[in-house]
């Protein structure tokens, strides 16, 4: 693997789902952050959770002054408006946030996300000051019928065709296995690692030679703390978007520092 890539931070974030009150929220972060301050361990990974829409005021106090950044899970491609429900990114950046999640596989599956919908919220987010996390992800129909890397290649076109190779950096892609999210099943290194590699080819062909390197890109699907270690053995792997295990601050805590780069 060349140093170039080894270079590539780790980021860890922790997708909270429709879990945790406020102050549950917030209690989960202070948990977190101290065990992260007693650990002194893993200085080099960056460390965000994205929590729902209203815990984000509680959960962004427990974590202010800490580097542990704050995220969400969605947001909506307008700046405001009648969208009844929604919550645009200046809202978010206005709370605190610094990342958001969009194209997950639950928004795409259950409320109808299309890939024209995660490139225009992609944009928007850049737009507002956030940090996009993009999820792209096949699922087990697609691999089992050997269309994984056509369906990543079409949702990473999708996603960034029209962009320039600064504007992808300022981005961040989670490849989620859609049969690995909360099942227990977690993508073998190899298949993550061959995933990403997908990503990274689309993303030079996209975006401009040498994009694909310089990205992070996280591995998500049913990361907890006895399989991170073994992931992150994996260099293209830049990182895990973590869902169920991120709701215990000590599990959280074992992935993040199962990151640092040796
Ligand atoms: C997710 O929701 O992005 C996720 C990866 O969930 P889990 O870790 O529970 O599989």
């Amino acid at each position: 693997m060349s140093a170039n890539i080894s270079r590539r931070p780790r980021f860890v974030a922790g997708n909270w789902k429709m879990h945790k009150t406020p102050a549950e929220g917030a209690s989960l972060a202070r948990e977190f952050v101290a065990l992260r301050a007693a650990d002194h361990a893993a200085p080099g990974v960056r460390v965000a959770v994205c929590p729902t829409a209203v815990a984000l005021d509680a959960v962004g106090a427990a974590l202010k002054g800490t580097g542990v950044h704050l995220g969400a899970q969605t947001m909506h491609d307008a700046t405001h408006g009648a969208f009844t429900g929604e919550v645009s990114g200046s809202m978010l950046s206005a709370v605190g946030c610094e990342f958001v999640i969009v194209g997950h596989s639950e928004r795409r599956q259950i409320f109808g996300e299309t890939d024209a919908m995660v490139a225009k919220k992609l944009r928007a987010a850049l737009r507002d000051g956030l940090t996009p996390i993009v999820c792209v992800g096949e699922t087990l129909a697609e691999r089992e019928a050997n269309q994984t890397t056509e369906v990543l290649v079409r949702q990473v076109r999708a996603a960034y065709e029209g962009l320039d190779a600064a504007t992808a950096q300022q981005t961040v892609v989670a490849y989620e296995p859609v049969w690995a999210i909360g099942t227990g099943k977690v993508a073998s290194p190899e298949q993550a690692r061959d995933a990403h590699r997908v990503i990274r080819t689309t993303l030079d062909q996209v975006v401009g030679a040498g994009a694909g390197a310089a990205m992070c890109i996280q591995y998500g699907g049913s990361v907890n703390a006895g399989n991170a270690a073994t992931l992150f053995a994996e260099d293209d792997i830049d990182g895990a978007l973590v869902g169920g295990a991120a709701l215990e601050a000590a599990s959280f805590w074992a992935i993040v520092s199962a990151a640092a780069r040796p």
